[in-house]
């Protein structure tokens, strides 16, 4: 078998390529470089069944060759973050959708047997329902969200007018090791675990009672390659450990001080998955607690050693234009 990733230097997307190796497949990766990192893929400099390739997957033209023989296309490459979204909608929208396009036709004009894409459950925005199912009403809250759910819409498309099979997964609070550090603030995990080791207080939003849906990313590729595997197609499908863990409990978990930071607007105060779809279609449900989950992550804290170590006072600068936007 061989598959075929982008993003594949990503956060997810090189675990994905880990499970996929690990399965006995031969596998290409497509990255640009531009948020993701060599050093995600190190571990496997010397594995024969994996191919890299530094390429921009909008140029569909240029990438159309690595896609000869593909059996599997899992389409992580994306921008992630929500502020640099707002600051820069256009990069955003044209690695949402262009992007997507993009690799949706060379896989559907190498025959591709299958195409997994990794959306995002920003799009339900504030739901009126939790455990939010798949049905909820779309409303992205920032450009972020908008370019994640336009690739979703391409993808369905793609897969009603040409018949490629095709899944798109909503992903829920992702997290685990080799989390993205960009520079840009972003997600928990990273903020707090850079303070961590800074010793400096953990920036709670809030006052910490809002919850996520925090999903260990093994689960999250596992879901994907079950995805891959089943026969399904021209499903949406929720990813989420179908469990919500607040803030604070996260604090307690990661245990250090505490300095309170304004709640964002356009935030909703719960995520929170359905996953009785996937647990049907595909008979996936996340494995990792919690509690295991942020002991892992702890493990391996040397990874945000230098990592931005964010502040109230830098935090603020950085989050002007989502207040200004978004308030
Ligand atoms: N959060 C926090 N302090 C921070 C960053 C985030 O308390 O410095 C909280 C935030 O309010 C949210 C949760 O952590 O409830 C997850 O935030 P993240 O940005 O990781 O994901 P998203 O808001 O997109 O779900």
């Amino acid at each position: 078998m061989r598959s075929l990733v982008t993003g594949g230097a990503g956060f997810i997307g090189s675990h994905m390529v880990d499970l996929l190796l690990a399965e006995g497949h031969e596998v290409v990766v497509l990255d640009n470089l531009s948020t993701g990192h060599l050093g995600n893929l190190s571990h496997l400099e010397n594995n024969s069944n994996f191919n890299f390739h530094e390429v921009d997957v909008r140029s569909s033209e240029e990438i159309k060759p690595y896609f000869e023989g593909v059996d599997w296309v899992f389409h992580f490459a994306a921008l992630a973050d929500i502020v640099p979204s707002i600051q820069r909608p256009l990069g955003y929208i044209r690695a949402g959708a262009d992007a997507t396009v993009s690799v949706l036709e060379a896989s559907r004009l190498s025959g591709v047997g299958r195409f997994v894409y990794a959306a995002s459950s920003s799009c339900y925005g504030i739901p009126d329902l939790y455990p939010t199912p798949e049905s909820a009403e779309i409303r992205p809250q920032y450009p972020y969200a908008l370019a994640k759910n336009m690739g979703e819409q391409c993808v369905m498309h793609w897969a009603r007018i040409y018949n490629l099979p095709s899944v798109s997964l909503r992903l829920f609070n992702v997290y685990g090791p080799r989390a993205r550090t960009t520079g840009t603030y972003g997600a928990v995990f990273g903020v707090f675990l850079a303070q961590k080791l800074a010793g400096q207080p953990f920036t709670v939003v809030g006052d910490g009672t809002q919850t996520r849906d925090f999903t260990y990313v093994s689960d999250v590729v596992k879901a994907f390659f079950d995805a891959a595997y089943a026969s399904v197609s021209s499903e949406i499908m929720n990813v989420g450990s179908s469990q919500t863990y607040s803030i604070n409990r996260l604090v307690e978990l990661l245990e250090g001080d505490i300095t309170y930071v304004p709640k964002r607007p356009g935030e909703p105060d719960c995520t929170f998955a359905d996953i009785s779809k996937i647990k049907k279609l595909l008979d996936w449900s996340a494995k990792v607690s919690f509690e295991e989950g942020v002991s892992l992550m702890i493990e391996n804290i040397d990874y945000w050693r230098d990592a931005p170590v964010w502040d109230p006072s830098s935090i603020e600068d950085a989050t002007k234009e989502w207040f200004e936007y978004l308030g």
